[in-house]
């Protein structure tokens, strides 16, 4: 990837840029919060600073974007003669969103959603790679059953405990049932002394911080779900009611009905068709993925569906920015 964003950045540099970005382009965001180096970091793409933040906007105006809310985009792709245009999304709902990231988007004016996870407001859920993270971080050696029977992992060396959440994220993924993996890390954690609940409350937003962000004029707040688990391996009436309670709760709670969803992990695996229609058919009229690309006009046929382009913590430079929206390195990974 480092290669490409270099080839693409040299690309865009040479004005190729306009040809291929498309139309616009929806950049994803998770933590923004100052960089705390730490030797293991697992998580570190899912985090950029306020000030790498503001420096994407800025970069982003000065190649002629405009900022739209996501609720927008599918009138700006009917629209051909536009400007290109970028909408920002926040998954997870981060207590950071609001501390770092939001006075940067209220300083140049640029509207933005927020997706919450319901379990993760109520503190009913864990996230289990910032428990993982956690545990493998303090840990010497850990005991655990990945399906073979207990093994134990030594975790002495930054190598070792990176292996060692390598090992997990298949576990988690992959197996047969995620809520009964992500039951086992959280035991996992209370063995360690870790409360992984006590770790939600602290990372993410609680309703009345939810509430709050949902009333600034820049912020909208979409569905990610109740229990943050890929939902196209879940049966169609629970997939079904991961989407429709977490948009019930939100429009509960700020009063206003969520028009978005963007669903946990985004990628192929974890959605399909399926959930894209009951989206669909519950009112949520754009959807959002992790398939990366920029936005064209075919889109407007898959809206419960659309691409995003991550911005990522080991790619923290303006000219970055400016290849990956233009869409050049997506289509060097074809
Ligand atoms: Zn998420």
């Amino acid at each position: 990837m480092a290669g490409g964003l270099q080839l693409s950045a040299a690309i865009a540099d040479a004005r190729l840029m306009r040809r291929a970005r498309g139309r616009g382009a929806i950049f994803t965001l998770h933590h923004v919060r100052p960089h705390v180096a730490r030797a293991f970091e697992p998580n570190r793409h899912l985090e950029v600073t306020p000030e790498f933040l503001s420096v994407a906007i800025r970069q982003l105006a000065s190649d002629g974007y405009e900022f739209v809310p996501l609720a927008d985009v599918a009138e700006r792709l009917a629209m051909p003669a536009a400007r290109p245009f970028a909408a920002f999304t926040l998954d997870d709902a981060y207590r950071n969103n609001a501390e770092h990231a939001l006075p940067v988007f209220a300083a140049h004016g640029v509207p933005f959603t927020v997706f919450v996870a319901q379990g993760f407001a109520e503190r009913t859920h864990s996230l289990w790679w910032e428990t993982l993270a956690l545990i493998l971080g303090r840990a010497r050696e850990i005991s655990f059953d990945f399906g073979a029977g207990v093994e134990t992992l030594s975790l002495r060396s930054v190598l070792e405990k990176l292996s060692g959440f390598e090992r997990f994220v298949p576990f988690v993924t992959c197996g047969p049932d995620e809520a009964a993996a992500i039951a086992r890390i959280d035991a996992l954690a209370r063995q360690h002394g870790i409360d992984p609940l006590a770790l939600t409350a602290e990372l993410t937003m609680a309703p009345d911080d939810l509430r709050a962000l949902a009333a600034h004029p820049l912020a909208s707040l979409g569905a990610h779900t109740v229990s943050h688990r890929a939902i196209s391996r879940l049966p169609p009436q629970e997939a079904r009611l991961e989407i429709q309670q977490s948009a019930g709760y939100l429009e509960d709670l700020t009063g206003k009905r969520p028009v978005a969803i963007a669903y946990p992990y985004g990628t192929s695996q974890a959605i399909c068709a399926r959930d894209q229609t009951a989206a669909a058919e519950l009112g949520l009229t754009v959807g959002v993925t992790t398939r990366p690309g920029t936005l064209q006009a075919e889109d407007l046929n898959r809206l419960t569906a659309l691409p995003r382009i991550s911005l990522n913590g080991y790619f923290q430079r303006a000219r970055y920015v400016s290849a990956l929206a233009s869409g050049i390195p997506f289509r060097l990974g074809r």
